[in-house]
């Protein structure tokens, strides 16, 4: 049995203040969904050490949104692993197409990301996914194969049973438009054989989350499908009754 997943990712969202008020919000209705849903929510770095606070005695489990590619050292304005990790956070969102497009986060970046995330016990939230163009030329399996092969492909079968595949369209991502829930089952059944091809049996206990303007609206849509094990959600995981909401999107 796969996990399912609901990962909240903020970006560059609320105060402090405001976040340890929306992760307080999220543990007073986490009750309300199936306790079978992972919820993870992905502050900024500056909020991470009070959300840990506000999420402490529930199973709400804390991410960040990027590590350094560096251990440590003189990297002025990085954010190590280890200190992520030493202030609770169980994962980090890695790769996601706002990094690669406006920092220029390349594979070779990400291997040496992925890296540091293993060697602080994190577990990766690995994003994928093409463009507007690239759908549009029907490229998107190609792209996704390569983000796989350059990235994931260097992982050893250990590292490979601790990580998180996303697949976020950047054309859905904050547009309002969703991929359909056939076009995501389509692209996630896609990965998992790009998975199995390199790890065998261990990519079927892969959880592979769609991510692009998923609300409650769509979310019990898209989750039912076979392939798709939940969701990273920007937008409506900056209010704790739509990220719930989404959470209760899981029927099976
Ligand atoms: C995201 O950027 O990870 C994301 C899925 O954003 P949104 O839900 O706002 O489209």
């Amino acid at each position: 049995m796969r996990k399912k997943i609901v990962a909240g990712n903020w970006k560059m969202n609320t105060l402090p203040a405001e976040g340890v008020e929306l992760a307080k919000g999220i543990v007073a209705g986490r009750g309300e969904v199936c306790s079978c849903v992972n919820f993870i929510v992905c502050p900024p770095f500056t909020h991470l050490s009070m959300v840990a606070e506000a999420l402490k005695g529930s199973d709400i489990e804390l991410g960040a949104q990027n590590c350094a590619a560096e251990a440590k050292g003189a990297y002025t304005g990085e954010v190590a692993a280890s200190m992520i990790a030493a202030l609770g956070c169980k994962y980090v969102i890695l790769g996601h197409s706002e990094r690669r497009q406006y920092y220029g986060e390349t594979s070779a970046t990400l291997n040496k990301k992925m890296e540091q995330a293993y060697a602080n016990g994190l577990t990766p939230i690995y994003c994928v996914g093409e463009n507007l163009e690239e759908r549009e030329a029907g490229k998107h399996f190609d792209v996704v194969k390569a983000q796989i092969e350059e990235v994931v492909y260097n992982l050893t079968e250990e590292q490979f049973k601790n990580l998180v595949i996303a697949y976020e369209p950047v054309w859905a991502i904050g547009t309002g438009k969703t991929a359909t829930a056939d076009q995501a089952q389509e692209i996630h059944a896609y990965i998992r054989k790009v998975l199995a091809d390199k790890f065998g049996a261990a990519a079927a206990e892969c959880p592979i989350l769609y991510g692009g303007s998923c609300k409650p609206t769509n979310a019990a849509e898209i989750f039912a499908k076979e392939d798709v094990d939940g969701g990273l959600i920007g937008g409506a995981a900056l209010k704790a009754g739509d990220f719930l909401a989404i959470g209760k999107g899981f029927a099976k």
